[in-house]
């Protein structure tokens, strides 16, 4: 019996003459296209010894090897579409880059450019120049530079200017960002000596005034991005720990996590750090270029000339180094700001941030109408609330609008799964029983593909 089914099975050559499969071979070449015949054609095999009775037709055959091809040549990174309503979600990619500098980002990628080449002076330009006038002009600063990241920053920093001397933190500010970013032993690893002070609630000038001394090689604020101290609280004002920096001349370093170039609290946002003010306190700033930004992931540092100008000489730098691609989106970001009165529309994560609610509850409701002609669905629509995500506005909530879908042929999470495990997939809450969508993150077009792929996966 299994001998008749070996008999059966094609030769490794006969399935290579088979159309199709000469097809595959000129698209993906005949080492990969042979490698996965082999791979089916054993596992038809182990199969058969295990007494299954597997189906041998070779149109069965070439579908296997043609899926299996599908499996190792589709794009790992991929888009996905982001329905949980958290703007700034670090798993999926933080902030959208604004559509209008897809121009910016492709030319640079795909031409030679000027990336450091100085083409007045026909010698060699610094990578960094590009960026630098515009940061300059958007918050006050006298110089900037850029880096990989945030984390990168404040590396950076920590290792040029306080070179085994004591850094002053206050107890509240002892940051763990997710991943591996905590402030004690960024500030250890970059050879400082972490000088703790204050309480975790509570923080006086008189704390940091005691604790200054000749070792003292800076003080760094770092800004609460991801959680927030309530109730008996107090911390120094940046006017107060400004005065008392420059009076024992030690820089004043505000590692401000996210960093906003724009002022959202006429959009009823609680505040949050503004650039350009805290810029007029501290000698330097750091903040991410894919928080509230709203560009490419960076890490940018803005502030006083003479730190900035030690910061480009630390050899460091050479291995923090921002490519063209990044330079290119952050320079077209930057350029979205000069005007205010557009940019909230044109960069993504603010327009996500200040959606009006009118807005998300009528775009609720096209989606739950297009979901309601699905067999087999039960559709809500339900107020919920949003958050901004990846370490900005802590424990503020926005109000949105959900979608509120529960199958009734198969469990919500069973539904979430097929979602999610898939060459589009669609990233949801899945919350009491429910597969919610809040439609504050969902994109131009992404409604078609949620309806498209729900529908085909009820009728399957
Ligand atoms: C997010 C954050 C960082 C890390 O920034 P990355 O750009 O993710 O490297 C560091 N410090 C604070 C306070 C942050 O909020």
């Amino acid at each position: 019996m299994n001998e008749d089914l070996f008999q059966s099975l094609p030769s490794v050559n006969e399935l290579l003459s088979n159309p199709a499969i000469v097809e595959l071979q000129q698209q993906f070449g005949s080492g990969l296209v042979k490698q996965q015949i082999q791979q089916v054609l054993n596992n038809k095999r182990q199969q058969i010894i295990q007494g299954e009775k597997p189906t041998l037709a070779t149109t069965d055959l070439v579908v296997a090897v043609k899926q299996q091809i599908h499996d190792k040549t589709v794009m790992s990174l991929r888009p996905v579409i982001n329905a949980t309503g958290v703007v700034l979600h670090t798993n999926l990619g933080r902030s959208l880059l604004s559509p209008e500098i897809k121009q910016a980002v492709n030319e640079v990628g795909f031409q030679y450019s000027n990336l450091e080449y100085n083409l007045n002076e026909k010698a060699r330009g610094q990578r960094y120049s590009h960026v630098e006038a515009l940061i300059r002009d958007l918050t006050g600063a006298e110089d900037a530079l850029v880096v990989n990241n945030n984390a990168a920053a404040v590396m950076l920093v920590l290792d040029t200017l306080v070179n085994q001397k004591e850094v002053i933190v206050s107890r509240g500010e002892l940051v763990e960002i997710g991943g591996s970013f905590r402030i004690p032993e960024i500030i250890t690893s970059g050879g400082g000596i972490l000088h703790e002070i204050g309480t975790t609630n509570k923080t006086h000038l008189v704390d940091y005034q005691r604790a200054l001394s000749d070792e003292t090689g800076a003080i760094l604020k770092v800004h609460t991005s991801n959680y927030r101290i309530v109730g008996f609280t107090e911390s120094v004002a940046s006017q107060d720990l400004s005065k008392l920096a420059h009076e024992a001349q030690v820089p004043l370093i505000y590692d401000l996590g996210s960093g906003l170039l724009v002022d959202l609290s006429k959009f009823g946002l609680p505040a949050e750090p503004l650039i350009k003010e805290e810029l007029k306190w501290y000698d330097l700033v750091t903040f991410s270029g894919d928080k509230l930004l709203g560009g490419p992931q960076a890490g940018i540092i803005a502030g006083k000339r003479d730190y900035i100008e030690r910061l480009k000489h630390n050899q460091l730098l050479r291995a923090l180094r921002v490519d063209k691609l990044t330079l290119a989106a952050l320079e077209a970001t930057l350029h979205l700001y000069e005007n205010p009165e557009k940019v909230i529309q044109k960069i993504p994560t603010l327009r996500m941030i200040t959606l009006p609610l009118a807005e998300l509850q009528q775009h609720a409701q096209r989606l739950s109408s297009a979901l309601k002609q699905i067999k087999s669905l039960k559709v809500t629509t339900l107020a919920g609330t949003s958050q901004v995500g990846g370490g900005s506005y802590p424990g503020y909530l926005l109000p949105t609008e959900l979608v509120a879908v529960t199958p009734t042929t198969i469990s919500a999470t069973k539904l979430e799964s097929k979602l999610r495990i898939s060459d589009s997939p669609i990233i949801v809450r899945l919350e009491k029983g429910q597969v919610q969508f809040d439609v504050r993150t969902l994109q131009i077009g992404d409604d078609e593909k949620i309806v498209r792929r729900i529908s085909q996966l009820m009728r399957s």
